[in-house]
């Protein structure tokens, strides 16, 4: 075959991969690989038909958006088309485009709007005389499906304007569901032994795509309109920023982040805030849209293929992968939980690699029908631990292995036994190694007494050697026993022995959360540390006592009660007193924390810790985090590539913080703090 026919080919396959799993996507909503591979596919299209540009047919899907309306709906014809966007993966691809089309323009000289770019279902919505007419989804670009009754049901949809508008116009938007919304969601199809929606996108797309408005009114959608498609009959604003708040003037929901910016360093400090606070949304966004201001700019621009020139998704790392399921391996959990987990060919999600990830339970793996040998898409969402999300059928090969939990504790080969009523199965003796190392490992746990340098491979070695029984027993370690460990060196004794001496320090809910009570988590710890004031009165209260707290429920009672009644546990605390652990909460008389009364705003990139991180801290002392710089503004922490913050704040003359000090002044705030 000739290198052009083997070209051909492939371009040939490509089509029909990507209109395999466009079908399934927009159609179906229900896709089976993982955007990042089906990105890939689009990509090497691309790429081919950048080369051979006569190969470009009009019907590939690089020319056309999504896939073919659904005819049970009724066609509507889009005045204007409704095209895709292209995407930018890194800081070097958004720098291209910027080149690209200032390039073309012939200047530099324009301003941007950023906004999130929502996860959801783009659709067009018509208004006649100030009333709200059709709705449509975005179907092949050119002809969509009339969803009117259905879009009818949001409620953040008017449905009539509320000033005076063109006759006739167009508004586009991102229907979408919100992270919880998709939860319970997905959590009542389960129940029901329906299939489960792949992400938030698709299971609005599947909410808003019924042919009874009925289940669409039950599912809680929402929207935000992000451009005007056309207007009629009147002038309207010449700015796309302009336009948004003209959209928000006349009864339209838009974005409340965002923003207009005047260089692509500003794009940059929007991208990198809205990437560490995405979590914090109550809705899944996946990047940032970058959008020239000026409206004259995008009829000069145009398009090309499928996507307009004048505006670039700028993409958050994916956060979901699709890889191959080796094995799966089950570990015992400090309540002796059975926890499968999945043995996975590594790799990379949202730029870390990964080799494993949670399966949850039996009845999780049985529902989503997850085989050993799948090939299977894996997610990872911020500090999450990554999991399965399910398999793709069409990948089986006949030669996976359906999952059976084992009838016996893989570490101590003790029976298991799962409670009526309960998901998960649990290894039925208490003495099983497993379980007494996973109790140290959540004791010394960051959430826990953070005793830094005790992890997981020093736990065991202080197990094994017998160094230790209970948990109390590392308070009394001395320096000759640690020294005596395979492999630890002078120095890391000395560090480990200084970090449990400052672990007694630690206020009562951390010694509460870390002893491992069953239910009792860090919030429930801080309110019955605050309740009791001490570890005594806690052990001394009774099941009326605690479930007269109002958030405290029989379950949880029981369970400090059954906690406290046992001998053991009881030694255990004195042990722990004896030792010098604090086992009072603070008086209550509330000092103002170090860094009260004070805002950051941060601007650029910081090498010590991600914004995220940074952010935490400032809130842990005390202080607020700005978004802008204002009068408000007590300092402006500059990290690199600084965006026009720093001009705001030098105009505004507020006090600027390089890294350095922003690190010294933190440190010394926290040691002030603990000071008081
Ligand atoms: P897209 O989602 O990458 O971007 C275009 C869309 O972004 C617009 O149509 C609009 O609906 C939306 N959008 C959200 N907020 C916006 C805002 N503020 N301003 C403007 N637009 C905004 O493109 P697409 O064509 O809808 O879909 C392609 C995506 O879908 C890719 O990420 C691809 O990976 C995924 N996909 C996956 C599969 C699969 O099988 N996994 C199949 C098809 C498509």
């Amino acid at each position: 075959m000739t290198d052009m026919n083997k070209v051909k080919e492939r371009i040939e396959e490509l089509r029909k991969l990507i209109n395999y799993h466009n079908y399934r996507y927009y159609v179906l909503d229900s896709p089976e690989i993982s955007d990042a591979e089906y990105d890939g596919l689009m990509r090497e299209l691309k790429r081919l038909e950048e080369e051979h540009p006569e190969l470009i047919t009009p019907d590939s899907p690089t020319q056309r958006v999504g896939a073919a309306p659904v005819e049970a709906f009724g066609v509507v014809e889009h005045p204007r088309p409704l095209l895709s966007l292209g995407n930018a993966f890194d800081l070097e691809e958004l720098r291209a485009w910027h080149k690209r089309i200032s390039g073309m323009l012939g200047t530099q000289d324009f301003d941007f709007v950023a906004e999130l770019k929502i996860d959801g279902l783009a659709v067009a919505l018509t208004y006649e005389d100030g009333l709200f007419v059709r709705g449509a989804t975005r179907g092949d670009g050119l002809r969509g499906e009339d969803i009117t009754q259905n879009l009818r049901t949001i409620k953040s949809i008017p449905l009539s304007v509320l000033k005076e508008a063109p006759p006739r116009f167009e508004v586009r938007g991102e229907v979408y569901l919100s992270k919880a919304g998709f939860k319970k969601l997905n959590e009542e199809r389960a129940r029901e032994g329906q299939s489960l929606f792949a992400n938030p996108r698709n299971a609005a797309a599947g909410s808003v795509r019924q042919l009874d408005p009925r289940i669409t009114a039950q599912r809680p959608l929402d929207i935000f309109i992000y451009m005007l498609g056309y207007a009629e009959g009147k002038p309207v604003p010449d700015t796309h920023w302009e336009t948004l708040e003209y959209l928000k003037a006349l009864g339209f929901k838009v974005n409340p982040a965002s923003a207009r910016l005047e260089s692509l360093a500003d794009v940059e400090d929007y991208y990198q805030t809205w990437l560490h606070r995405r979590e914090e949304l109550p809705y899944e966004t996946d990047g940032v849209v970058v959008k020239v201001n000026p409206i004259s700019l995008h009829e000069r621009l145009g398009s090309v293929g499928h996507e307009p020139r004048w505006a670039i998704a700028y993409k958050f790392p994916a956060i979901q992968a699709t890889t191959k399921l080796v094995r799966i391996e089950v570990n015992v959990g400090r309540t002796g939980s059975l926890n499968p987990f999945a043995i996975l060919e590594p790799v990379q999600v949202g730029g870390v690699t990964i080799k494993q990830a949670a399966l949850h339970n039996e009845d999780d793996i049985r529902r989503k029908d997850i085989r050993e040998g799948d090939v299977v898409v894996v997610q990872r969402a911020g500090e999450v631990i990554p999991e399965v999300v399910g398999p793709v059928v069409s990948r089986r090969t006949g030669q996976e292995r359906v999952f059976t939990m084992p009838r016996h504790c893989p570490v101590c080969g003790a029976e298991v036994m799962r409670p009526q009523g309960e998901v998960m199965t649990y290894c039925t003796n208490a003495a099983c190694p497993a379980q007494i190392q996973r109790r140290f490992e959540h004791f010394v746990s960051r959430g826990g007494m953070d005793i830094r340098g005790l992890g997981e491979r020093w736990v065991n070695a202080l197990l094994t050697n017998g160094l230790v029984k209970d948990v109390a027993d590392i308070y009394y370690l001395t320096k000759e026993q640690i020294l005596g460990l395979e492999r630890m060196a002078e120095k890391s004794a000395s560090n480990l022995l200084a970090s449990i001496e400052a672990s007694k320090e630690r206020p009562l809910p951390r010694v509460l959360f870390a002893l491992g009570i069953t239910h009792i988590g860090e919030e429930m710890a801080e309110l019955l540390a605050q309740h009791f004031g001490s570890i005594d009165r806690l052990a001394q209260a009774t099941q009326e006592e605690l479930t007269s707290i109002p958030t405290v429920g029989p379950k949880i009672a029981e369970s400090v009660v059954a906690f406290f009644r046992q001998e053991a546990n009881r030694q255990l605390i004195d042990k722990l007193r004896r030792a010098g652990v604090r086992l009072e909460a603070e008086a209550t008389v509330p000092t103002a924390l170090p860094l009260a009364g004070q805002e950051f705003v941060i601007t650029g990139t910081l090498a010590a810790f991600p914004r995220s991180q940074a952010e935490r801290r400032i809130k842990e002392l005390g202080g607020a985090v700005g978004s802008s710089v204002t009068k408000k503004t007590t300092y402006l922490v500059v990290g690199a590539d600084p965006g026009s913050k720093l001009d705001k704040a030098r105009s505004l003359g507020t006090k600027l913080l390089s890294e350095a000090e922003f690190l010294d002044l933190l440190d010394k705030a926290q040691s002030q703090g603990k000071a008081a």
